[in-house]
């Protein structure tokens, strides 16, 4: 392969993976694959999916139909927009219509860290603005990277916890509906 100096940076990336139409489990299976096959894209791990309830601007929804998310990560060759562009071409690819702002949706695919980048632009704010929020992001990330940390907000299995209450060392199997 000949070297091009475009944009020379890549990394290590954690990629989130939800949605809540249609076949939600083999459309996860189909967007791993999917991840997987992209070139100059090597797929490091794959979290267990989780069924969490919609989440819309004004709160949590449980009305609309639930998520299943999980997150992937990758060591990618392709830069970061790159990698988000080819992101955005599996949702398409998978049905994904963008219309409303955190609408229901065949396939969401969030760009959570690339490497240790702290940067935005219009189209890309590394690491996503609301990781840190997102226990349906953070839990499963933790689930295959316990020592993971979220660049400028610091450990993951601290952010879960401030999130939920629970301790690092508490397990989450309590039982409790969600
Ligand atoms: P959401 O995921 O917040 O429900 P969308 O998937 O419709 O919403 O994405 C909204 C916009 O967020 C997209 O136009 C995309 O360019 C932008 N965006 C900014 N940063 C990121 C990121 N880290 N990962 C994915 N999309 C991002
Ligand atoms: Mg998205």
């Amino acid at each position: 392969m000949s070297a091009q100096n475009v944009e020379t940076t890549e990394g290590p990336a954690v990629i989130a993976l939800g949605a809540n139409l249609g076949d939600r489990r083999a459309t996860l299976a189909a967007a791993v694959r999917a991840i997987a096959d992209l070139p100059g894209v090597e797929l490091t791990a794959v979290s267990s999916f989780i069924e969490t309830p919609a989440l819309k601007p004004h709160g949590v929804d449980t009305d609309a139909p639930a998520y299943l998310n999980g997150v992937a990560t990758v060591l990618s060759a392709l830069p970061p927009h790159a990698l988000l562009d080819a992101l955005n071409a599996i949702e398409h690819a998978n049905g994904r219509v963008r219309d409303e702002h955190w609408g229901d949706r065949t396939l969401d695919l969030d760009l959570i860290t690339f490497a240790e980048l702290q940067q935005s632009d219009e189209r890309l704010t590394l690491p996503h603005p609301r990781a840190a929020e997102r226990d349906f992001v953070l839990r499963p990330w933790l689930e295959i990277q316990p020592d993971a940390v979220l660049p400028g907000r610091g450990r993951v299995d601290a952010l879960l916890s401030a999130l939920t209450g629970e301790t690092p060392t508490e397990g989450a199997e309590t039982g409790e509906g969600r």
